[in-house]
């Protein structure tokens, strides 16, 4: 808890219920507005540490907190609990698995299982609830950022031709995930390939890479260690990589050659886009890498500027022997803690045409019991015609149709 004491002020007044009282059972907003609560005080935390004016209203809890806090309070008085007494109760019970809270809550058992706050910091649970309530103001500052300034190289180098910004933005996006650290002399080389410049000369795609990465100064070889499986750096060979669903165990040298500059990946770049970019990447590499498949099926990272990520297309033959677009199917792949709380935020895009829409999952999230009921459960009646399966799922059954059709 440590620094954030610093922001808590005295308990609730709590004399009536919270607007929404009758949906008051509903755990997952209650949680979402803790969540999101907590991360409102970290953030000014980290605005205060760096010295800077948090704004108006700095020695007031957020607003977010007041309301998951009072309505947590009348959900024990009305189960029979006696409530905690003042936020100091509420943000120790924080730091405890929500299945230790005093109150039963009705949430999933893989969630029960996750505190809010570990090490000071939001769990990725709360991390998840921040961001859906949208309160998780650094993580979507600095994720829209390396978004913006991807879409931007891509727009500007590509002109008026659609499909070459679409191009450039996938083979962009796919090179943050493969570059955790990236040299000088390789920007040098984005640079020549993508050579649009700003007013003040700078090109777009070194814009990019000065939001999505911190650069260190550092000349001739650099030997680094990194994971085998996500490529994320590691300080020593024993170290785990802590990426989500990685499950390599094993680490590799490696050697940069800057010439002045060493860049690495932010922090945050790594956790929201790096990491999440993984599943996508698995999955198009298995079918880029069947060779029984060429010809047959055709693929689409990012189509419509990241609107989903990965159009498949299963080809034929027209009876008077031209190709034709046989099924599309359209793949937007999610990596997220909470079932739940996935369910209630995922949307499909309406801008790609699909014959059919698969949510898919990476196996570390299929994999744990209850993980696709409760989610299917979520979506039920929210998205329609949308289908949940786990990436090996979806690649056994693009081949699949791909030979059944193609025959
Ligand atoms: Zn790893």
């Amino acid at each position: 808890m440590g620094v954030l004491q610093a922001a808590v002020g005295e308990d609730d007044a709590n004399t009536a219920p919270p607007v929404g009282a009758a949906h008051i059972e509903d755990d997952y907003l209650t949680v979402t507005l803790l969540s999101a609560g907590l991360a409102g005080m970290l953030s000014r935390r980290r605005l205060a540490a760096a010295g800077q004016h948090t704004g108006p209203g700095d020695g007031l809890l957020p607003p977010a907190w007041r309301l998951g806090f009072s309505r947590l309070w009348w959900r024990c008085l009305m189960e029979g609990v006696p409530p905690f007494e003042n936020d100091l109760n509420l943000l120790a019970m924080c730091t405890h698995p929500l299945v230790a809270w005093p109150v039963p809550l009705s949430l999933s058992d893989e969630d029960l299982q996750s505190s809010l706050l570990a090490d000071g910091e939001l769990s990725p649970l709360a991390e998840q609830g921040a961001r859906l309530a949208g309160a998780d103001v650094e993580a979507e500052w600095i994720e829209n950022r390396v978004y913006e300034a991807l879409r931007r190289v891509a727009e500007v180098n590509g002109g008026d031709d659609d499909c070459a910004v679409e191009r450039i933005y996938a083979v962009l996006r796919r090179r943050i995930i493969d570059h955790p650290v990236l040299t000088d002399r390789e920007l040098s080389r984005w640079e020549r390939e993508f050579r649009c410049v700003n007013s003040s000369g700078q090109t777009y795609v070194r814009r990019l890479v000065e939001v999505a990465y911190v650069p260190r100064p550092a000349q001739g070889k650099q030997q680094y260690l990194r994971c085998t499986g996500c490529k994320n750096t590691i300080p020593d060979p024993g170290a785990a990589c802590g990426t989500a669903g990685c499950t390599a165990t094993t680490a590799e040298q490696k050697t940069a050659n800057p010439l002045a500059v060493l860049f690495e990946q932010h922090r945050a770049t790594r956790r929201f886009v790096h990491d999440p970019g993984l599943v996508e990447n698995r999955i198009f590499d298995a079918l880029v890498g069947d060779a029984t498949l060429d010809g047959k099926v055709r693929l689409t990272a990012y189509p419509g500027v990241d609107a989903l990520d990965l159009l498949i297309e299963i080809l034929g033959t027209s009876d008077d022997g031209h190709p034709v677009v046989l099924r599309t199917w359209g793949v937007d792949a999610k990596d997220q803690v909470s079932a739940r709380l996935l369910g209630r935020s995922f949307t499909w895009p309406d801008s790609i045409r699909c014959d059919r829409r698969f949510l898919v999952l990476p196996m570390h999230r299929a994999r744990h019991p209850g993980y696709v009921g409760d989610l299917t459960a979520e979506l039920e009646g929210r998205v329609d015609s949308v289908e949940v399966v786990d990436e090996e799922r979806l690649t056994r059954m693009v081949k699949a149709t791909a030979r059944e059709v193609a025959r």
